[in-house]
């Protein structure tokens, strides 16, 4: 018996002992300002990601509003606190899904997933989960395991072609870097943990964390193009993993407090005078089964937004399935009841109408296009159509 508490002792000291060093091992949060040796590994790092970083600081594809800016950074600040100065953030006009972390502080914000979500919360608890893959120098550490594992400097000349010259196209360019660079399944845990936290202790609302990747999937599934959707499902199991987790958290912490906050005006007010020229992108983006549910979905949350109507319109008739014309029909005319309605609704209603024979409702919606948007690109358009109704 003895013997074996003693053998059992050893493995437990062991145990302990392998965790200490672990926990050594493990790099400690960057005090705000910090930069690294230039001649470590992690100076290397930086050197590669500043070029990167430089680039998308001067893309034209960078929006520069000051008021969009300082909203999303007032968010990073509330969730950071002490390294509110040393993040950078750049939103970038892309109608992807996406926002990343660089390992030097760099964060980066798609006009994509601004599209997509509601409320600030949501915004919050992306914006934490990034925040962590930089206090935890996950990049770092999937740098320092590569090199370890292979040519340093096939490495470099990886991460060089990966994040190279060709600005943001180069960041998702090449799949071997990118693969070099992903983070690992426990750095996503990691970071979905402590992302979670940071956005909590800000008062953000816990259940709207596990919101955005459902509605992400959402849009996927509906894509018949996305033929790869069960094998992407079978490689990624975190994403229902997450979900489930995030939604498990939530129900944890939720009753510690009454008083969560969502923030969904300031959203909205912030996102609103962006929603046309994103919406211009996400249509044109060519995935309008995609586009469909996510515009069916912000007219459900915003049933008063004629943008939002008009654009469900346009992805309707560029889906163009059974059915979707009377359906962009339909849209078009919900958004020109509504106060905001874009000028375009009465043109692709009148044309639609022209196009199912209509010649009296399109003459009427050509005319009100015209007298509302007396300067358009299609003025000479829309006339000669006009003509041609009339002289019928
Ligand atoms: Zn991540």
């Amino acid at each position: 018996l003895k013997r074996c508490l003693t053998f059992a002792a050893a493995v437990l000291l062991a145990a302990a002992q392998v965790e200490a060093s672990l926990a050594e091992n493990l790099p400690a949060t960057p005090i705000p300002g910090y930069r690294p040796a230039a001649a470590s590994d992690e100076g290397g790092l930086w050197m590669l990601t500043e070029k990167q970083e430089h680039a998308i600081a001067v893309s034209p594809s960078r929006i520069t509003d000051p008021q969009l800016n300082a909203y999303v950074k007032g968010v990073i600040c509330k969730l950071s606190r002490e390294q509110c100065q040393t993040l950078r953030l750049y939103i970038v006009d892309t109608p992807q899904f996406n926002a990343f972390a660089m390992p030097n502080g760099a964060i980066v914000v798609y006009s994509g997933l601004l599209l997509r979500l509601d409320n600030e919360a949501e915004l919050a608890f992306v914006l934490g989960h990034e925040i962590t893959h930089y206090t935890h120098k996950h990049t770092l550490a999937r740098f320092e395991r590569a090199t370890r594992m292979s040519n340093v400097l096939a490495f470099f000349a990886l991460v060089t072609m990966g994040l190279g010259v060709g600005g943001l196209a180069g960041v998702t360019g090449n799949a071997l870097a990118a693969n070099l660079l992903a983070y690992s399944r426990d750095q996503e845990r990691e970071a979905d943990a402590t992302g979670f936290d940071l956005a909590v202790a800000a008062g953000y609302d816990p259940q709207q964390a596990g919101r955005t990747w459902r509605f992400v999937s959402d849009e996927h599934k509906a894509n018949p193009r996305r033929i790869d959707i069960a094998a992407f499902l079978s490689t990624h199991p975190q994403d229902t993993e997450r979900m489930a987790s995030l939604d498990a958290r939530a129900a944890q912490v939720a009753p510690s407090r009454t008083t969560w906050f969502a923030n969904d005006a300031d959203y909205r007010d912030a996102m609103h005078p962006f929603l046309a020229r994103w919406l211009e992108g996400e249509i044109n983006r060519g995935e309008p089964e995609e586009s469909v549910v996510l515009l069916s979905r912000l007219v459900a949350n915003q049933p008063a937004s004629g943008v939002l109507r008009y654009y469900l319109g346009v992805a309707y008739r560029k889906r163009g399935g059974a059915g979707d014309l009377d359906a962009a029909r339909t849209a078009y005319g919900q958004a020109i009841a509504c106060a905001d309605a874009p000028s375009a609704a009465w043109r692709d209603q009148g044309l639609l109408a022209m196009r199912s024979g209509d010649k009296s409702e399109a003459r009427v919606d050509f005319e009100k296009y015209l007298s509302a948007a007396p300067a358009a690109d299609d003025k000479a358009m829309i006339q000669y159509y006009l003509a041609q109704l009339s002289g019928n």
